[in-house]
């Protein structure tokens, strides 16, 4: 019996979504495990608990908006649930908790003492205004009140919310409990206990990877070419990192369309363009391209900080990169993995290749708990010593076991996880 025959009755059996993808990931993993352990596996296949909520909120005409919203405590077997707060219209139950069991394997793998989390709000935030989105960030958070806690579980940005969405959230979550709570978020802004190199954390995590995956492949960075999906916070601090290396960042796309130039484009005059216009569509000395192109564009590596389901058994094969870089959440299907194994093209995971994130709201949550605020230099000195010797552990183990890079960190973070089960041991 596989993992997949085990659908909860809370999810569509047709439609299972991105769980779907987690549960082949876990059947994929399972044959792997230190044979102690493997027995515990099925616990990895249920969330612990998932809370659904309902956030009503005033519009600025007067009239009442309701809005879905979930937060998912994936396993809590490591310390505190960790993950980010999604805004975005396809946020369903099912994308929230795979989510949150990729944070459970991801803090593993980077070894923060952190159990895995998410939450989400079905919301398309464009359409409200920044007061309407004050209010239903306030009441989401009082919504999941129950579960929060800087011992309990720790929210952070993630796509569609910033340092304001964390500040509204720890702002409500100390008004409530009537004292004034730090940790009990991440990513939040520096003036209230956020942490210095915290925004750029993950685009600089990514770049660490590629930069140690590059290495071990014969890659020079400061010749590559470089092709980033998704221009928000983590491929904007990525595309800007590889450039400053020396490398040629020669395409980019994000909701708005695809842009090129084979010679190079200038990172922060794209930045610049698209604060101003809304879109990539236009910046000075770069080409339209259409997303076919993007995909097949001649780069050595290519990084995907957009969405989930990005890379698929469709476009796969067009792929013409040797090394591909995970720096959104669960971008790759499990069928266009099997495709760029066999082509292969090296994937560095985005449990590990995107950790750089968690990894500084870590430091952050460290700091505030201990009132005691560090460098950014030691921020991100100590950032890159995880990266490196999180990418090498994986490294080797995908070496020694000859699997991909994905199942030796699941096998890494999955084996941390049940050995913390098996020594706790199961309550009564
Ligand atoms: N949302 C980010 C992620 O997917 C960061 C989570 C955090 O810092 O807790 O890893």
């Amino acid at each position: 019996m596989n993992n997949l025959s085990h659908i909860p009755s809370y999810l569509s059996a047709e439609h299972l979504g991105p769980w779907e993808t987690f549960l082949v990931q876990i059947d994929r993993v399972e044959p792997h495990l230190n044979p102690e352990l493997r027995p515990l596996t099925p616990i990895l296949t249920r969330p612990m608990r998932a809370l659904i909520v309902n956030v009503p909120i005033r519009l600025d005409n007067g009239e009442m908006a309701h809005f879905e919203g979930y937060r998912v405590h994936h396993n809590l077997a490591r310390g505190p649930g960790k993950g980010g707060i999604r805004y975005h219209p396809d946020v369903t139950l099912s994308e929230v908790m795979a989510l949150s069991a990729w944070m459970t394997v991801k803090n593993a793998v980077v070894n923060v003492p952190f159990g895995g989390a998410k939450g989400g709000v079905r919301v398309d935030p464009r359409q409200l205004s920044l007061a309407e989105l004050e209010r239903l960030t306030r009441r989401y958070t009082s919504e999941i009140h129950i579960l929060l806690g800087q011992d309990k579980d720790i929210p952070a940005p993630d796509i569609n919310t910033n340092e304001q969405t964390m500040a509204w959230m720890m702002d409500t979550y100390s008004m409530n409990e009537g004292r004034t709570a730090m940790g009990v978020v991440t990513g939040k802004p520096i003036s209230l206990g956020g942490s210095l190199g915290r925004k750029d954390a993950t685009g600089r995590g990514v770049f660490v990877a590629t930069v140690e995956a590059a290495r071990r492949i014969g890659m020079n960075i400061a010749d590559a070419k470089v092709a980033v999906q998704g221009f928000g916070n983590v491929g904007e601090a990525a595309a800007r990192l590889f450039s400053d290396a020396g490398a040629k960042v020669v395409a980019l796309q994000d909701s708005s369309g695809a842009i090129a130039n084979p010679a190079g484009l200038d990172v922060r005059a794209v930045k610049a363009w698209r604060q101003q216009h809304g879109t990539l569509v236009g910046a000075l000395g770069t080409e339209v391209i259409t997303t076919d192109s993007f995909w097949s564009m001649d780069a050595d590596i290519l990084i995907v900080a957009a969405m989930e389901n990005q890379i698929t058994a469709t476009n796969a094969g067009l792929i013409r990169a040797r090394l591909i870089c995970e720096g959104a959440n669960g971008p790759t299907t499990p069928e266009a993995d099997l495709i760029l194994q066999e082509r292969g093209i090296t994937v560095i995971p985005d449990v590990l290749a995107n950790a750089g994130g968690v990894t500084v709201s870590y430091f952050e949550w460290v700091q505030d708990i201990s009132a005691f605020f560090w460098t950014e230099d030691e921020i991100n000195a100590r950032l890159d010593r995880i990266m490196r010797e999180a990418f090498a552990a994986v490294w080797e183990a995908a070496k020694t076991k000859g699997i991909t890079m994905r199942t030796a960190a699941f096998v890494l973070g999955c084996e941390r996880v049940l050995l913390a089960h098996k020594v706790r041991g199961l309550y009564p």
